[in-house]
């Protein structure tokens, strides 16, 4: 099956009205892509950001979103929120959510099915931290965090959903898996899933994240399994980001 390839811009807690200005017009430069290039701001600024990429073909995603769908969750942003403002992907169980805000595979997984519930599509990160994978878990714990989320919406919403494979060792250190590595989790991942469906695991748009960089993005986008790459730090520099883009095809 031929599965679109995506090139995602996670852009973290950065960047100022003045900056995002510079970098979206940056970005709007790009040459048409067959692939769809999605960006994520922070939420203040995903209203300026909607208006900016308004008639383009940039996709805005955005990083976080509550489980609850309203009310007295002083500090939370709900879903309708940012169905409000044009966001169509948001990124669910990101490895700075799990790890410095204590998400766990269950509220991340409550977190999917809220944001199905409102038809937008949960980009959910998935990935083994150094350890783990020096201990030979990787595989265990990526089928884990997939298996909390099936056990709440089941195997078929992976239809409507994307999965971001980022290595946690990979994430803003410059050390990114290699596309061997990528492409075997990535494999793995689809293998796990096609036991409970085929057609699901044919689908599901993989996506690998953790330092990917233009100079190494190609080869990881050659790779039969890999569908696209959710890149933080190389995000912010549009010349960058759309070699990157670029590189995808
Ligand atoms: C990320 O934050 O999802 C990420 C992959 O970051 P970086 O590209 O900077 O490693």
């Amino acid at each position: 099956m031929i599965r679109q390839k995506i090139v995602a811009g996670n852009w973290k807690m950065n960047g100022s009205k003045e900056s995002i200005q510079t970098l979206i017009s940056g970005l709007l430069d790009m040459d048409g892509s067959n692939s769809e290039v999605v960006i994520a701001p922070s939420f203040p600024y995903l209203s300026q950001v909607h208006d900016l990429i308004d008639g383009s073909n940039l996709v805005m995603a955005a990083q976080n979103a509550s489980q609850e769908e309203k009310g007295a969750f002083t500090g939370e942003v709900s879903v309708s929120m940012l169905a409000d403002f044009g966001v169509k992907y948001i990124l669910l169980g990101h490895s700075e959510r799990r790890s410095l805000y204590g998400e766990t595979d269950e509220v991340v997984a409550s977190k999917v099915k809220t944001v199905l519930g409102f038809g937008l599509i949960p980009m959910l990160c998935i990935g083994e931290t150094l350890e783990e994978r020096e201990s030979g878990k990787t595989l265990e714990v990526c089928e884990r965090q997939i298996q909390a989320v099936i056990d709440v919406v089941g195997v078929e919403s992976f239809a409507k959903m994307t999965i971001a494979y980022e290595p946690v060792w990979a994430i803003g250190t410059g050390l990114s898996a290699s596309a061997d590595q990528a492409q075997e989790v990535h494999q793995s991942i689809r293998a796990f899933l096609a036991k409970s469906s085929e057609s699901v695991s044919e689908k599901v748009q993989i996506l690998y994240g953790g330092s990917v960089k233009a100079s190494t993005s190609s080869a990881l986008f050659k790779m039969p399994d890999v569908d696209g790459a959710l890149v933080g730090g190389a995000s912010l520099d549009a010349k960058e980001f759309i070699a990157i883009v670029k590189t995808a095809g």
